[in-house]
Parts: C-alpha cells; sequence; structure tokens
C-alpha cells in the first residue's frame, strides 16, 4: 500500500492514464485522503471482466455523526452496520442505474426490471449485484455491496465503532474493451463515491423519516435479542408473538405473504406467556416448553410454516418482515434427512446398532448415507456442536428412523432391525436437557412420548395435549418401548487434516461459496443445500475462509471438533470476521458454530482420530 494522497492526485492519475490499457488501472491502488474521508483502492481488478474492484470508505464519526445510542451496545452496532448496508447498497444500484440510462452504452447486461430494489426487499446479494445497466465493457461503472435479506446479521460489509464508519464495497472500473474511460473513472470514484458515502453512511443525511426507520431498525432487532435472551427464564425453547405473518411469499422468496388470506398468530390460551421488552414492552405470544412438542394437523394447515418460522427464529429479522418477534433459541438445530452425505467416525450406535457385515457404528464413516444413518448423524453432529433443540419435519424425516410400529416390531424382531427409532430416544434426549419440537402428521404412536401437543387448524394453533392424553389412553398402540436406559454418547473426534490444504501452500487453497447451496474448498466441494439454518451467502463465504483458517491456524492433532469451534469463535470474538479473511473485502456474515461444525462434518476430506 503506497502512502497516503489526496484525492486531486488520484484524479491526476486518472487523467495520465486514460485511454490506456486496463493494466494501467493497476496504479490507482492505495489510500487517498478526501474531505471528510478516506478512500482505500484495496484490489485492482485485472481486466473488466474481472470479479470487480475492492474499495473501502473510512469515514470518522466526527463527520460520520451517529448518535451514541446507536453505538452503545453490540447489537446495535450490528443492526446500525445492517442498516447502513441496505441503504448503502439500495443507493448504489439507484445510482448505478442512472449513470447506465445517462449515457446509453451500457451492454445491457443484467436488464434492471424497476423491482426489488427497496432495502426491505431485497433477496440476497448475488441476484441484486447484476442489476445495474452498466456503462462501458463488462461490470463498467458498477459500485456494489452485500444485500442483506430478511435477517439483521453480524455483516463485514460496513463496520461501525464509536470511532469510524467503514463501508467495503466494489467499483466495476469503466473501460471500453481493454481501453481505460479515465473520465468516466474519475467521474465515478472522485465524484459518485464520494456523493455515495455522504448520502448514505453520514447521520446528517437521513431524512426524519429514514433516522426513525432506522431507530426501529435497531429497537426491532434489541427487542429480539432480549426476547431470546429471556427464554429460559420462561422455561420456553421458542417464542411466536401474537399478531405475527409466518407464511412467505413462495419457496424462493422470503418476503411476508401478502396476497389472499393472510391469518395472523394467535397464540392458543394455555400456551400464552407475556415477556415485557426494552422498546416495545409487554409482548404476548405461544410459548413452546421445554421437552418434546408436537406439531401435529391436518396437510396444508401451516404446520411446516409454523416450524420454519421457528427455525429462522435463531436470528433477528428486519421490521415488517412478520417474524420481528418470532425467537427460537440460538442453540436450536434443524435436523432432517440427508441422504448422501458424508459421515466420518460419528458414534451413531444410539440409533443405529449391527449393521449388516458389522460395520461399526460406535466409529461410523461412510461415502453415502442412507436417510436413516445421515438423520443419526445429523443429529448427534448437533448435539456435539452444542444442540440443546432439535427442530423435525416429518416431510423431510426417513420413516424409518422416526417410527416402528406394532406390526413391524412383531415381522421383524428387534435383533434384526438395527435402527433404535427417534420415538424410543426423544424421552432420553429430554431427560438429558435436549428438547425435540416435532411437526407431525402420520404417527399417532408419538402421542405417548409428548410433553405437549399443539395442533395447527387452518393456520391457527388449539393446544391439545390433554386430548392427546386422553386419545392415547383409549387406543394403546401396544407396541414395545426399544429404548433401554441407554443414554446419548458423542464421539471425541479429533480433526487430524481437512485435507484440502494437502497440496501446496494453505493459504493459496482457493475458497469459494455458492450461493447458500455450496463451499468449494480448492477441488472439494462441501454440499450445504441441506443445512437449511443456513441463510445468506454471506454465511457460506465466512464458514469457506473460517474452515481454512481452523486448518491453517487452529489445527494441532490434539483439540476436539468443538475445542476447535469454540477456538475459532473466541478469535472471531475478539477480531471479528476479518480475522479469517485472506484479503479485505465485505461479503462475510456471521454463522453460528453449529453450522460451521455442520459444514465442517460434511467434508468428505477430514481425517479424524479418537481422542484419548
Ligand atoms: P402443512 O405443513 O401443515 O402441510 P404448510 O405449512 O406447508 O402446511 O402450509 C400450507 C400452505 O399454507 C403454504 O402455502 C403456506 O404458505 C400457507 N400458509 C401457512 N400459514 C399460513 C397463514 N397463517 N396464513 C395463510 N396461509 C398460510
Ligand atoms: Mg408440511
Amino acid at each position: 500500500m503506497k502512502v497516503a494522497s489526496t484525492h486531486n492526485e488520484l484524479a491526476s492519475i486518472l487523467r495520465r492514464i486514460d485511454h490506456r490499457g486496463y493494466k494501467a488501472y493497476q496504479d490507482i491502488r492505495g489510500q487517498y485522503r478526501f474531505p471528510g474521508f478516506d478512500l482505500y483502492v484495496d484490489h485492482v481488478q485485472a481486466d473488466p471482466f474481472a470479479p470487480p474492484s475492492r474499495f473501502r470508505v473510512r469515514i470518522p464519526q466526527s463527520v460520520a455523526g451517529f448518535p451514541a445510542w446507536s453505538l452503545a451496545t453490540p447489537t446495535r452496532r450490528v443492526a446500525l452496520s445492517d442498516f447502513l448496508t441496505r441503504r448503502f447498497s439500495a443507493l448504489a444500484a439507484a445510482l448505478s442505474r442512472g449513470r447506465g440510462q445517462g449515457q446509453g452504452q451500457g451492454r445491457g447486461q443484467g436488464q434492471d426490471q424497476g423491482q426489488g430494489q427497496g432495502h426491505d426487499q431485497a433477496q440476497g446479494w448475488e441476484r441484486g449485484r447484476g442489476q445495474a445497466a452498466a456503462a462501458g465493457t463488462g461490470k463498467s461503472g458498477r459500485i456494489s455491496m452485500a444485500r442483506p435479506g430478511q435477517e439483521i446479521l453480524a455483516r463485514n460489509s460496513v463496520l461501525v465503532d464509536a470511532n469510524v464508519v467503514e463501508a467495503r464495497f466494489t467499483v466495476g472500473l469503466p473501460a471500453a474493451g481493454r481501453t481505460i474511460l479515465g473520465s468516466a473513472a474519475e467521474d465515478l470514484i472522485c465524484g459518485a463515491v464520494p456523493r455515495l458515502a455522504r448520502e448514505a453512511l453520514v447521520f446528517a443525511s437521513l431524512s426524519a423519516t429514514e433516522a426513525a426507520s432506522l431507530e426501529r431498525h435497531i429497537k426491532t432487532a434489541e427487542d429480539a435479542d432480549a426476547l431470546r435472551a429471556a427464554l429460559p427464564g420462561l422455561g420456553i425453547v421458542a417464542f411466536v408473538a401474537n399478531g405475527a405473518i409466518l407464511p412467505r411469499r413462495s419457496g424462493v422468496d422470503e418476503r411476508p405473504l401478502d396476497r389472499g388470506n393472510v391469518v395472523p398468530f394467535a397464540s392458543p390460551p394455555s400456551l400464552e406467556v407475556e415477556v415485557t421488552l426494552p422498546n416495545r414492552g409487554a409482548v404476548r405470544g405461544m410459548g413452546i416448553p421445554r421437552g418434546v412438542t408436537l406439531i401435529v394437523g391436518g396437510g396444508y394447515h401451516g404446520k411446516s410454516t409454523l416450524l420454519r418460522a421457528i427455525e429462522r427464529g435463531v436470528y433477528n429479522h428486519i421490521p415488517g418482515d412478520g417474524r420481528e418477534l418470532v425467537v427460537t433459541s440460538p442453540l436450536a438445530v434443524k435436523i432432517r434427512a440427508e441422504d448422501g452425505r458424508a459421515v466420518t467416525e460419528d458414534d451413531i450406535s444410539f440409533f443405529i446398532t449391527n449393521l449388516p457385515f458389522g460395520a461399526d457404528t460406535r466409529h461410523f464413516s461412510t461415502e453415502n448415507a442412507s436417510g436413516s444413518t445421515s438423520q443419526a448423524a445429523n443429529i448427534v453432529e448437533a448435539i456435539e456442536a452444542g444442540a440443546k433443540v432439535l427442530l423435525v419435519d416429518e416431510d423431510t424425516s426417513a420413516t424409518n428412523f422416526m417410527i416402528r410400529d406394532r406390526r413391524m416390531q412383531a415381522l421383524v424382531a428387534k435383533d434384526r432391525e438395527p435402527i433404535t427409532p427417534f420415538i424410543d430416544r426423544v424421552r432420553s434426549l429430554a431427560e438429558d436437557g435436549i428438547s425435540t419440537v416435532l411437526v407431525l402428521g402420520g404417527s399417532g404412536d408419538y402421542l405417548d412420548v409428548a410433553d405437549t401437543v399443539i395442533m395447527m387448524d387452518e393456520y391457527r394453533p388449539v393446544d391439545v395435549t390433554a386430548r392427546a392424553r386422553e386419545v392415547a389412553a383409549r387406543f394403546p398402540t401396544g407396541r414395545r418401548f426399544e429404548g433401554g436406559d441407554e443414554r446419548l454418547r458423542v464421539a471425541r473426534r479429533v480433526p487430524v487434516s481437512l485435507g484440502f490444504a494437502r497440496v501446496g501452500d494453505r493459504r493459496s487453497t482457493k475458497t469459494k461459496a455458492r450461493g447458500t447451496d455450496a463451499i468449494v474448498l480448492g477441488h472439494e466441494e462441501i454440499d450445504l443445500r441441506n443445512v437449511e439454518q443456513v441463510v445468506d451467502p454471506g454465511q457460506t463465504r465466512f464458514i469457506a475462509d473460517a474452515l481454512r483458517y481452523l486448518e491453517a491456524r487452529l489445527l494441532d492433532g490434539k483439540a476436539t471438533i468443538p475445542e476447535l469451534i469454540e477456538r475459532l469463535e473466541r478469535e472471531v470474538a475478539a477480531h471479528g470476521m476479518d480475522v479469517v479473511a485472506p484479503y479485505v473485502h465485505g461479503d462475510y456474515c456471521l454463522a453460528r458454530p453449529i453450522e460451521i461444525a455442520a459444514a465442517l462434518n460434511r467434508l468428505r476430506t477430514i481425517e479424524v482420530r479418537a481422542a484419548r
């Protein structure tokens, strides 16, 4: 990095390299003083089609002027950063749009559809990025920043503290073919960027309405955090506020359903609890008690929708989402069958023993798990990573893992069936402090093991616990309990290698994220499509680099998987997500240790040994 120059010097470089070959853009790398802020050009793209160049602006709080209350706690800083990210990326998109139209020479790549630009409407930035009609070749003239979805997540796109606001974004440096468009670049970097920085990142630029919506953003996140912190004291694992809107527009659109008859959530009186929140005051809603809870009801009555809202309740949501006060224990994990996944040295013997040909299920490895073994591994690994609440939907479970009814018990003797079904383990887990929330339409056998039974009836929850007890007494299933008094054991596994740094220099292993679906590490790919609580592509980016960092810096051949993840968590808490970044960028958002562990456990190249 060169020593700081002034913006005038930057402008004169751009004039000097006008009409030269694209490589000459490398000359602008460095740090520049602008009135009111510093601009950093951290990386300059090699050609117009390469990933765009990486820029930062740093504005001292003496200029940015965010009020002390908005910076006072970690929750507020996260919400402020999220708000500024939305604002910056929306304004940048509008700006790029304006430029494209004004100059009329864009390649028309990713034509703007004129929708989804509002900051509360963005659906993850990868799609949002391609939206402006660009001036010049490739991504010329486009300024972009990560575009958050419905969650308020910790991000590194905008860093805020008492001293400074730092925004990280990318810029497509203008060119015609491979020829530098110097004056367009000067307009962009010395004109548009400073304007954007001032409009998006300076408190005084907010209108009264915008300042009010910032305040609402922060207070909403703060209330959700307070609510989550209150769950243990109430003996509940999740809270769903009265009035919450749970259904989403579609399977690919996480915004609230706004067409047709949308039924707002209303708690059954017997499960209603009241919580007093710092900003909103008293709120009432349904508390899901610890223990074993069934969500039953007819098909299409809203069971899975409720469970999905609970899954997402580990995150805070933006104002207007409908799930602002749907809040779940941070240690809740969605469990599903995931046949085809790799498993390495898990102890799944709590659920599965005596596989054909004597495969040892206390150290179970496979390249291609079945429905039942994958679901068993998912539970054991989640608990190893600290899970205290399992969220299970029969729609995505392996039937033979969930249930073995009386007739099957009669037909197939216990010693011929490797699986001890979940129904015979769920109480033992509850006694060990691990709650289960289970969506069920098909198997009434579970009524025997439930503490609470909630029936969804035309999207309205009804507490049917007492009726379920009566039904269970009236119609005994006659099935035999197959669980014994065994307790869950979790293998203590020590990773020796994650395997993606085998060849060459560790630091050069390329990591890539494909949306929320996959992580690519060198030649390896981790499939995360079934890790359903990864909600933002920024989390996948973060997990990818976190795993590489974990192997390069933390792995010592002695620490177990949870110990390694805890070390990582401590480093991230102390130094921020940037600690795992190979270079400066703004594409991360925070993932829970549980999801980092989930990715690690799906690595096909991991080598582990048993802890001594
Ligand atoms: P189930 O799991 O009980 O079969 P789903 O949760 O999949 O049912 O919901 C069925 C449909 O009803 C979905 O299209 C969902 O979006 C819609 N839906 C769910 N909850 C509500 C609600 N409160 N108001 C209106 N529609 C809803
Ligand atoms: Mg369903």
